[in-house]
């Protein structure tokens, strides 16, 4: 771990990342992508010793309140999270100046910050987004390595609907000949309905593969499933887009599944719903004077 002054910590769109770099060490991480010009070891997170003053500077001076969001580039709730508090103080500005939030993550971590993220929710509105790939465990213990299972990802689904924040979960990335089954995609919306899950965006069944993360994909391959990395080449050579061959089926099984149990898909309304901004307090201030 290292630290860095930054210059600015808000996106144009209003997302942060505190932090650079992940040690989750999912095998097919694109974070890792040399596009992204990261200039230290992945595993070395980059801290942004200033982002909470810049974050400050940057609610403080807004004319009109958002959503926040985090969780884009690198997990907001990595192990060093538990000492660093970054992510919670984070969250105590934006309940502060009173923002939204919008947070996506894959560890369970995110429970300690529980009361604020329902304070935030009671105030404005709150999101709270997980990835899920794969329902078997030990699989999970092999493609997301560093941050809990799905098991115990979805405690946190059940965990936020109960406190009244509504979910939407990832379904991403499906790795071909690994965890593209149509009894992965079945259990992992019946987990999803049965945590009380908003939504589940999906973007196809697949994944992208460039320069960077590719290299590290094929190096896991080669631990975890040998002989696979060999198929790859032979089926995709140099794609970026490495869709399942049960793409269209698994499509059909995730719209079906999806629609019985009444969770959303349309990916243009789930964009909306994170993005969308709402002042309860202000509703709540001005039905005192009417
Ligand atoms: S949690 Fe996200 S950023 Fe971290 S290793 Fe996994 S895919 Fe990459």
């Amino acid at each position: 771990m290292h630290y860095v002054k930054v210059k600015g910590i808000l996106s144009a769109k209003n997302g942060m990342n505190l932090y650079r770099g992940c040690s989750h060490g999912c095998i097919y991480c694109d974070s890792r992508s040399t596009c992204y010009g990261m200039d230290h070891a992945f595993e070395d997170i980059e801290v942004k010793e200033n982002a909470l003053e810049l974050l400050e500077v940057a609610l403080r001076r807004k004319r009109k309140k958002c959503m926040i969001g985090t969780g884009a580039m690198s997990d907001p709730y990595l192990p060093l999270e538990k000492e660093l508090c970054y992510t919670r103080r984070s969250l105590e500005l934006i309940r502060q100046y009173g923002f939204g939030a919008s947070v996506l993550t894959k560890s369970n971590l995110i429970l300690r910050d529980l009361d604020i993220l329902q304070d935030i929710h009671e105030r404005t509105r709150c999101v709270v987004q997980m990835t899920l790939t794969t329902w078997e465990d030990a699989l999970c213990k092999k493609i997301e390595p560093g941050v809990c299972t799905t098991r115990e990802r979805v405690h946190v689904l059940k965990a936020m609907k109960d406190a009244g924040i509504p979910t939407i979960v990832w379904l991403s990335p499906i790795l071909p000949f690994i965890n593209d089954t149509k009894e992965n995609i079945r259990n992992i919306i019946h987990q999803c309905a049965d945590a009380g899950v908003y939504g589940i965006l999906c973007f196809g069944m697949g994944l992208t593969l460039r320069e960077g993360n590719r290299e590290y994909f094929y190096q896991q391959l080669d631990r975890h499933f040998p002989g696979m990395k060999e198929q790859y080449i032979r089926r995709y050579g140099n794609l970026y887009q490495i869709p399942s061959p049960r793409q269209k089926e698994l499509m059909r099984i995730f719209y079906s599944e999806c629609k019985s149990y009444g969770i959303e898909t349309r990916t243009d309304h789930l964009w909306e719903e994170l993005s969308r901004f709402e002042d309860k307090q202000q509703g709540h201030q001005m039905s005192l004077f009417e």
